[in-house]
């Protein structure tokens, strides 16, 4: 090839596309950006389409009560070898849009409106990220809750209160539905935190969707290739998902483990927001020991985004290895 040639070549097209900008035009700089764009990641699972859609993230200052059996430093140490900022604990939120079989289904709701407010667009980034992926809330046929944290149920109601997906059918653990339901339990209540969660809940389902769901059992269809698989401990009623298509296949973790940093690399760690924290870990060890058995990749909700990956075995705990971004499907 005549290289001298061919830069003339284009350098005469360059060239000829000058004189329809003004110099100034040629010189401007784009303008410095404040935010990221709209996030959202597809992939394929056989036929069905997931679409992991960022609601944010939340960072804060590492405390002695955040890991219940471990002290702020231990955390720190781990952290920091991931290259961490230093004494913060980052969580992500990430909601699924999942088409499959000519249904639209959203996996968790993210934190909704009133956290988008709170903390100023730093998370509650679920719905907006959702129309930028091109998804209408209107058109969504399923909503399938994972567990009755605010982090996946907040954005089931809009700011003002009334049900952000109006033609969707809600699905919910019947486990967590019985449990946030009974007055009995709420009563029972311990702590500023359980006493908050129980009104959140009742706000949220009682108020918000007036009882308008539908409880669901562990080991179902929910939805074409979408199965229901029983995770508990981090809540009474804490559930996973299957999806399986064609060839594919990807085992939705909802919050089996945390962020993977720390988490994976030390499932003995009880986080403060686990339930029943020695159940939590059973589960933890259970789940990733199969999906490091079945070399199954695995999507987490409060992984860095998008949260796919595969997880290995790595010492006396794991490693999840982010897959690699693909610009196609
Ligand atoms: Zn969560």
């Amino acid at each position: 090839m005549n290289l001298s040639r061919r830069d003339t070549l284009l350098g005469t097209a360059a060239l000829a596309a000058v004189p329809l900008m003004t110099s100034t035009q040629v010189r401007a700089a784009a303008p410095v950006a404040d935010k990221q764009a709209p996030s959202f990641y597809r992939y394929k699972v056989g036929d069905a389409v997931v679409t992991v859609i960022s609601d944010g993230k939340n960072v804060f200052p590492l405390t002695d009560a955040f890991v219940t059996n471990a002290k702020k430093e231990e955390v720190a140490a781990e952290l920091e070898k991931n290259f961490m900022p230093a004494g913060m604990m980052a969580i992500y939120f990430a909601p699924l849009v999942i088409q499959t079989g000519g249904k639209l289904v959203v996996i968790d709701t993210g934190n909704g409106a009133l956290a988008k407010t709170n903390s100023k667009g730093n998370n509650g980034l679920f719905h907006d990220n959702m129309a930028a992926a091109g998804f209408d809330a209107k058109a969504v046929d399923m909503v399938i809750i994972s567990h009755f944290h605010g982090d996946h149920v907040n954005g089931l109601l809009t700011a003002d209160g009334a049900p952000a997906f109006p033609n969707a059918e809600v699905l919910v653990p019947a486990t967590e539905w019985k449990f946030w339901m009974d007055d009995g339990e709420m009563s029972n209540a311990k702590g500023d935190r359980m006493v908050g969660l129980f009104k959140n809940n009742r706000n949220i389902f009682e108020k918000g969707l007036n009882k308008k769901v539908t409880p669901y059992a562990w080991n179902k269809e929910l939805a074409p290739g979408l199965t229901s698989v029983e995770s508990v401990g981090h809540t009474p009623g804490h559930t996973s998902y299957v999806l399986a298509s064609g060839n594919g296949k990807v085992f939705i973790q909802s919050d089996v483990t945390n962020n993977p940093n720390p988490f994976a690399a030390h499932p003995e760690w009880h986080a403060f927001f686990d339930q029943d924290a020695d159940v939590a870990e059973k589960t933890r060890r259970r789940v990733y020991d199969m999906v490091v058995a079945e070399k199954l990749q695995v999507q987490g909700f409060h992984y860095p985004f998008p949260g796919l990956g595969n997880v290995v075995k790595d010492g006396a705990g794991y490693r999840v290895i982010p897959a690699s971004w693909n610009s196609s499907l």
